[in-house]
């Protein structure tokens, strides 16, 4: 992690829209470097925002977009995709001559198609990027400062962003600790719905699927770490996952209908008592995950 506590504060004043868990844990990160003077909170709803007074996590808030953002160097906004465009269209006409403008949500078209439509145009010193780092967890309260350490920042500028735009957002993630790439948005939108979409989508309908058996209180009485473990996203915030799949339809769909494929393969082999596909099957998996987390 940079110790910028030496130094001038890299942003003056950062406005989060929407302190939640993202929101809230890089408020708290920057605050811990020194990295930021200043956090100015907003939301729709003002105890959450009091919560994040108490907290320490911002010093100030308001629940409009149009004066929280005023005078800040930089605004993050860290709302579920679907309320990205209605808040760029409030804040559009109030934002500082030289403010830069970040984002946190899980998928990137989506929000450059909002960004498109509330400014007319993508501004030069907007910079798209996704935290690859959560918890199943949601709100403020749920935030911590070392949620970015050691994990990766993706931002996916495109070629007319302003590059000193895009090196101030740099610094910013960096100041918390968390590694930064660079990816175009297509290639992101693709990535992040194979490793994180469709595992959520899975862990919420394997769950859903067994709610719904008439023994289900019976069937979850058994369960034990293997099943917790495969389904702890299920735990996470439905109108953010609903508001994902949505806006990242197309690349999970694709994810979706592959996975699909392989499943129908794998019941096909079960119904057969297949012993040798089936073990195929684990022993390619398993020898994938094995390589993806040795050491
Ligand atoms: P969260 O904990 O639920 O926080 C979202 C915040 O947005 C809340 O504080 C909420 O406060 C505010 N909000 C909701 N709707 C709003 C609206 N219409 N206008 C203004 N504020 C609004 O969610 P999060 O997990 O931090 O996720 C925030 C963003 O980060 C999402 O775009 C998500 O895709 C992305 N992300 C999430 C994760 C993760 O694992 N959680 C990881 C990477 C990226 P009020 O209710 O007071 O308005």
């Amino acid at each position: 992690m940079v110790d910028t506590s030496s130094e001038p504060p890299l942003i003056r004043r950062l406005c989060v829209i929407g302190v939640g868990l993202i929101g809230g844990s890089l408020a708290r990160a920057l605050r811990r470097t020194a990295a930021v003077s200043e956090v100015v909170g907003c939301g729709r709803n003002q105890q959450t925002l009091e919560k994040a007074l108490e907290l320490g996590v911002i010093d100030c808030y308001h629940t409009s977009p149009v004066q929280a953002v005023a005078g800040a160097d930089v605004v993050l906004l860290a709302v579920p995709l679907g309320a990205m465009r209605s808040v760029m269209e409030q804040i559009r006409s109030h934002l500082a001559v030289d403010a830069v403008v970040t984002d946190a949500g899980s998928a990137k078209a989506c929000v450059l198609a909002d960004a498109r439509a509330a400014f007319g145009q993508v501004p030069r010193n907007l910079v798209l990027g996704h935290p690859i780092a959560g918890t199943e967890r949601s709100g403020v309260e749920a935030s911590f400062a070392e949620l970015f350490e050691g994990r990766r920042v993706i931002l996916t500028p495109l070629a007319e962003t302003d590059r000193r735009a895009c090196e101030l957002i740099t610094r910013m993630w960096s100041a918390t600790g968390a590694d930064v790439v660079e990816m175009g948005v297509t290639h992101h939108d693709e990535v992040l719905a194979a490793t994180s979409h469709l595992p959520h989508v899975l862990a919420f309908s394997l769950v859903d699927t067994l709610a719904q058996m008439d023994d289900h209180a019976e069937i979850f009485r058994y369960a034990a770490g293997g099943f917790r473990d495969f389904t702890r996203i299920a735990s996470s915030d439905p109108v953010m996952w609903r508001d994902i799949c949505v806006a990242n339809r197309a690349p999970l769909l694709k994810a979706l209908d592959a996975f699909d494929a392989d499943l129908r393969e794998l019941a096909e082999a079960v119904r057969r008592g297949d012993g040798e596909t089936i073990q195929t099957h684990f022993e390619r998996a398993k020898t994938a995950r094995d390589n993806l987390y040795r050491g």
